[in-house]
């Protein structure tokens, strides 16, 4: 068993969370070791290359049939799912804080324990560390007035043709804000619209991946080490309340290795966040570090969506370009709220660009996305068979997941909504792109809900596992409640407070 020297601070992960803390840490002074499971990938590689390579999981297909091809990862990499990202950067809404008044009886309490107010500064920076571009005051829901951001994209072809659809019915279209570099922004260069950007790592750095601005502009620093290949097997309690060491697996070789640090930061994704607290059983926490009350894991939300394809009667007023150009410049929060929605909470309508070349050159073809948050609930849940292995050699990881029947309601309600919104456009045929959000999603929360009350969460507000003095939670897992906008940015921001609170919270 290798070990090394006493870190400050361990953290695990390096994706849209861990990159975030990594950087507040370090700029702090702090000691910091970044422990990463993926590797670092190549500007120009495509997601689809690397997933075969990637762990699966037993999850439930939509219908509740057992698979074992569940996708437990946004992805695995230096800079996490950031890296294939679209950019898609929006601010939760007000309402997202405390949904109390909009969930299913039978759901967790969705409250958050602080409001937006408290979320808003680190917000803002996030957007000006990633370089994020402005909605040009055009959201009607945004929380806040943008301000000091990059200037919007142009809107694509498609874009544009949802845009004046949406307007003819009175809706309020606006241009998403994204972290693609409208224009250079410190050493990034404008984005020449090479791909989609999403599932696609940028190679010239106009996206704002953590791994782009705020990992790479570290790598000299003494204060950081980024190790790679190194899987979290399990935190090991040396008493009550305290972690002494990480166990780590090093992928290429099998050998184990042992991590020192002061604190422990847990920014792996809200499913493999919840398997290492899980894994890490011991005499002083026979279920799991922070799982007394049987909490961890549960409350898994993956929202739900559904995209849409429309065939047009006419061509697009512009051609759309075969390559290049965003996956998406425009979206709509018309229904957000909605008290013609069940429970009143609608969600986010968003243009998406088609990945396959063919589709994206066709002019008689537009793509939106319907999104929505889940409902919190207790039987959703990430959780470990022990008495099945995986290829490691640990107990097998499981996605035990089915769409609450009001959640499917809620969908079909904001799909009859986009359709409306596509026949505006000139649609003449509309088909919905099935559904496979139970296998895994790239939006991943609530496994580690925070709360101030130890009995109904797993973290306090601040990401400290309740009870236990040097471990933090920092990702998506601490959201009770998801919000329906797509979550980059808000794990972000929350993984900024947690790691803002931990340089205030004293001596490292
Ligand atoms: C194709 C794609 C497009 C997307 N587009 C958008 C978008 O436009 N806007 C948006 O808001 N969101 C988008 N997302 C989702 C977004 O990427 C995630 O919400 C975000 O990255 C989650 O952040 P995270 O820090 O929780 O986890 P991640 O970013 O997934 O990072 C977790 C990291 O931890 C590592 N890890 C996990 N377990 C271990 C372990 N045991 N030991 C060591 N390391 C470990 C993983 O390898 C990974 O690198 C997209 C996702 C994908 C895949």
């Amino acid at each position: 068993m290798v070990r090394h020297r006493q870190y400050d601070a361990c953290v695990i992960g390096s994706g849209a969370a861990g990159g975030v803390v990594a950087a507040v840490l370090v700029a702090a002074g702090w000691d910091v070791l970044v422990v990463e499971q993926g590797e670092h990938v190549p500007g120009g590689t495509y997601l689809h290359d690397l997933i075969p390579g990637f762990e699966t999981a037993r999850a439930r297909t939509l219908e509740g049939e057992w698979t074992e091809e569940g996708y437990p990862w946004t992805a695995s990499c230096v800079g996490g799912g950031t890296r294939f990202y679209a950019g898609v950067s929006l601010r939760l809404r007000e309402v997202d804080f405390d949904a109390s008044a909009h969930v299913a009886p039978d759901a967790l309490p969705p409250a958050w324990p602080f409001g937006y107010a408290e979320l808003r500064p680190h917000y803002d920076w996030v957007e000006r560390r990633l370089g994020v571009t402005s909605d040009g005051g055009l959201d009607p829901h945004r929380p806040s007035p943008p301000h000091g951001l990059l200037p919007a994209h142009r809107q694509s072809a498609r874009g544009a043709a949802l845009a004046a659809a949406g307007r003819s019915l009175g809706m309020s279209p606006f241009p998403m804000p994204l972290a693609v570099a409208s224009r250079s922004f410190g050493d990034a260069p404008a984005c020449t619209d090479l791909t989609t950007c999403t599932d696609y790592a940028c190679p010239s750095g106009a996206k704002g991946d953590v791994y782009r601005r705020l990992l790479e502009p570290l790598s000299a620093e003494p204060n950081l080490t980024v190790r790679t290949g190194l899987k979290a097997v399990r935190l090991v309690a040396d008493r009550a309340g305290h972690v002494r060491e990480l166990e780590c697996l090093e992928l290429g070789t099998g050998r184990r290795e042992s991590v020192s640090a002061r604190r422990f930061v847990v920014a792996a994704n809200a499913i493999q966040t919840a398997a290492l607290l899980l894994r890490s059983r011991s005499e002083f926490a026979p279920d799991g570090l922070g799982n007394a009350g049987d909490l961890v894991g549960r409350g898994l939300c993956m929202k739900v969506g559904q995209n849409l394809t429309a065939r047009l009667a006419h061509d697009l007023p512009e051609p759309p370009p075969a390559s290049g150009g965003r996956y998406v410049t425009v979206a709509m929060t018309d229904h957000y709220l909605d008290e013609d929605c069940p429970t009143g909470l609608g969600g986010l309508i968003l243009e998406t660009a088609p990945l396959d070349p063919a589709e994206r050159a066709d002019p008689r073809l537009l793509r939106l996305e319907c999104l929505m948050a889940d409902q919190p609930m207790a039987a959703n849940r990430v959780r470990l068979d022990w008495s099945t292995t995986d290829g490691h050699g640990l107990p097998r990881l499981v996605l035990d997941y089915r769409p609450h029947p009001v959640d499917l309601e809620r969908l079909a309600y904001l799909r009859k909504r986009a359709e409306e919104l596509l026949t505006a456009a000139g649609a003449v045929e509309v088909t919905a792109e099935p559904m496979d959000c139970t296998l895994g999603s790239g939006h991943l929360h609530g496994t580690c809900r925070m709360g101030t009350d130890p009995r109904g969460s797993v973290c306090d507000p601040a990401g400290r596992v309740h009870g236990m003095r040097n471990l933090v939670v920092a990702d998506g897992a601490l959201m009770p409640y998801p919000g329906g906008v797509n979550p980059a940015l808000t794990i972000q921001a929350v993984a900024h407070r947690v790691a803002r609170s931990l340089v205030e919270s004293g001596p490292r």
